[in-house]
């Protein structure tokens, strides 16, 4: 495995030259690619968890002291992340697609920047955050909806939440939310989730199917700033590698499928991406390259 340690170093070249050999790469992305828009990860470079644990599946289902702390982390979170704006990684995936470089996009992320930048074959293996589902009836709604419900029933916990930063959202949980209103379905009264697998769920059978086609139809896995954690990400390596397909790995911090990498790119993954979409450009206008499409 080639090993590259930082972006400047001559080996991203070769790098670079691999991934530019072949077209359809599928692009499996992680937190560190919405880390560059603002939102926090949840582990560092090393992989290891670096806030407070979030809420199980089973526990937000029976326990609703539960329900109330998550969504009054959820409520300050939501703040942000329905603020976050696509950055230069998203944005040049999207080229890249445009150009016939990669088939498309499985994102572990819940934030929809993908989908904000203009990419459009996405898969969001773990559902968004952008949408509230009723987990009795199966209706769907704006997540937007719900937190200006939230902030007319609970006016007092919006000012105290008003001055706290992404970086210090572990102060939500000093604050009292054990009397935190939190509205239910409009149509049937049931409960009300962000629709996110949350820990301890599972990805649904369809959208990993669907993930499975995605794999099967490209030629090799390119996984972006994931530290490769969570099984659900970590399989699609797996996968390739069952497959004799070649996974290249752009991330700034060891990951669990390194062994299974034949290209490591150790760095920030905004500048490699730009780069490696500005090489494919001036191919194709030499026409040394395959088109725009
Ligand atoms: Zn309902």
């Amino acid at each position: 495995m080639d090993f590259v340690i930082a972006h400047k170093e001559p080996l991203l070249k070769s790098s670079l030259n691999f991934l530019m050999s072949q077209t359809q790469w599928l692009v499996l992305t992680g937190a560190g690619i919405s880390s560059l828009s603002g939102i926090p990860t949840y582990r560092n470079s090393e992989g290891i968890w670096q806030r407070k644990s979030p809420v199980r599946y089973q526990e937000f289902l029976v326990n609703e002291m539960s329900r109330k702390q998550f969504w009054a982390r959820n409520i300050a979170g939501w703040r942000f992340m329905s603020a976050a704006k696509p950055n230069d990684a998203h944005l040049a995936l999207v080229q890249l697609e445009k150009m016939g470089l990669i088939s498309g996009v499985v994102t572990q992320n819940v934030d929809g920047l993908h989908e904000k930048a203009g990419s459009r074959g996405v898969i969001d293996l773990h559902g968004r955050a952008d949408t509230v589902l009723c987990l009795s009836c199966g209706d769907l709604q704006s997540r937007q909806f719900l937190q200006d419900l939230f902030k007319k029933h609970n006016p007092n916990f919006f000012n105290k939440i008003h001055r706290i930063t992404p970086e210090a959202d572990s102060r939500i949980d000093d604050l009292d939310f054990t009397s935190l209103i939190i509205p239910s379905c409009h149509l049937c009264g049931g409960l009300l989730k962000p629709d996110v697998v949350f820990y301890g769920d599972v990805v649904p059978r369809g959208r990993v199917n669907s993930c499975m086609d995605m794999m099967n139809a490209s030629s090799g896995l390119l996984v972006v700033a994931s530290s490769l954690q969570v099984f659900s990400g970590y399989r699609f390596c797996i996968w390739a590698s069952n497959q004799g397909k070649p996974i290249v790995i752009l991330c700034n911090g060891d990951t669990r499928a390194d062994h299974l990498a034949v290209k490591k790119i150790r760095a920030d993954c905004g500048p490699v991406l730009e780069h490696w979409m500005q090489l494919c450009k001036n191919r194709i206008s030499v026409g040394k390259m395959g088109k725009l499409v």
